[in-house]
Parts: C-alpha cells; structure tokens; sequence
C-alpha cells in the first residue's frame, strides 16, 4: 500500500471512531432492519426492532415472526443489511465541530473497524467525506487489522509523523483507548446518549483502557483540543 505521508504537517492530529461516535449505530441497525423487512412478504420489522431492544437476536426474530412459507436465509439477510444504502444522520454537532477542525486546518483522520463496503455506505450516507483526506480514512478491513490491535493507530502516525499531537475521539473503551493510550495520545470518549449505544455496559477492562478524557458532546472537544496543542 502507497503511504502518503505529510512530514510537513506539525499540527494536532484528530481521529474519530465512526460507529456510536459520528452517529448512532443503532440507527444503523434499524436502517438495516427496514433493508432485510423489504425481503419478507410480511411486515417482520416491529419484531426486529423488538429484539433490538431485548437484546434479543433480530434475525431469528423476523423469522419468527413471518407466516411465510420460504422466508430469506440468514446469508441473505445478513447480505441486505451489510450492503444496504444506509438511512442515517450524524449526531448533533459532529458536523459543525468537523466544519471548525477543517476551517482551522487540523489534520482529521477516520479509525474505524468494520467491513469496507458498509463503513464506506456509511461515511457517504452522512456526509462527512469532505471532511477527510482519502488516506486517513483507515478501516479495518482495508488494512486487515483492527483496534485489538496498533496496527490502525500506528498507520495513522505513519501518515502524519511530524504531527504535535494525536487525539482519539470514541464510544467504547473495550477496544477504542488501549492502543492510543499505549502510543502517547490523547483518548476522549464521547458520551452523546450513551444509553442508545450498542455496547454497553462501558465500564474500561483496565485503566489502560480507559479514556483519559470523558466528553458529554462534540461542542466539548475543540476547547479541550486547544488546550492540549498548546500545552506542549
Ligand atoms: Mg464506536
């Protein structure tokens, strides 16, 4: 893979996470639902969205539900809402803190583990392109590594190695912090809804996989990111 690295660049670098950070993911998984019920002769999304809530398995439950004699398969199910064009909207605020990043020239980067085709869906469906340069939208299955590993993080600060500072801005601190942490970033997780996450609970495995910031919404973050740039 070509590495387009920018050893001009001294500024702070912010990279985001994508699901539950940029948006819902459960709006994902409903927009998926509304994908798969379009497979169904009979109206199974109540069910999904039912098992959604329960923690309950939404594909058994469509099935469960149908009185259809050949109703999809799993494959088929799991296909549609893998592949569909995604119904979904950035939380509030992420737009406009993106719109400052870019006006002040801060270097933005994408982490984000997921297929490529349905992280790619995504990052169109909201917009938010504009925002990055194409290689610092890092996704797991493009690099064949994910954040249980450095290898994401490392290719980012391959990307920009004359970068003052890099920060890290997520949900979950199961697998989002530890490596950052490991590199000397800064870690800040947002916590917009916390409760309409998918992951719950979000209580750190170790304190080295704990967020070293704790933000309520986007609007939080640029003073924070200031401060950290300047403090160096
Ligand atoms: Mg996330």
């Amino acid at each position: 893979m070509t590495i387009n690295t920018d050893t001009s660049y001294h500024g702070p670098v912010v990279a985001l996470d994508l699901d539950d950070t940029i948006y819902k993911e459960r709006d994902f998984a409903i927009s998926g639902y509304r994908a798969i019920d379009t497979l169904f002769a009979d109206d199974v999304l109540p069910a999904m969205t039912r098992a959604l809530l329960n923690g309950g398995n939404p594909l058994d439950a469509a099935l469960e539900a149908s009185g259809q004699p050949n109703p999809p398969t799993i494959p088929q199910m799991l296909r549609q809402y893998r592949y569909h064009t995604p119904h979904i909207t950035p939380s509030p605020g992420a737009i406009e803190f993106l719109t400052t990043l870019q006006k002040q020239k801060i270097h933005t980067a994408l982490i984000t583990d997921g297929r490529s085709v349905t992280q790619r869906n995504k990052i169109a469906a909201l917009g938010i392109q504009q925002f990055f340069s194409p290689e610092m939208i890092i996704i797991s299955e493009e690099i064949g590594a994910d954040k249980t590993s450095p290898i994401p993080f490392r290719q980012l600060v391959r990307l920009r190695p004359e970068a003052s500072r890099f920060f890290y801005i997520a949900d979950n601190p199961a697998k989002d912090f530890l490596y950052p942490n490991l590199l000397g970033w800064t870690t800040i997780q947002l916590r917009i809804s916390p409760e309409l996450n998918i992951h719950q609970p979000d209580t750190a495995p170790s304190p080295d996989h704990a967020p070293q910031i704790r933000l309520p919404d986007f609007k939080s973050i640029l003073p924070v990111i200031i401060h950290y740039t300047q403090r160096q």
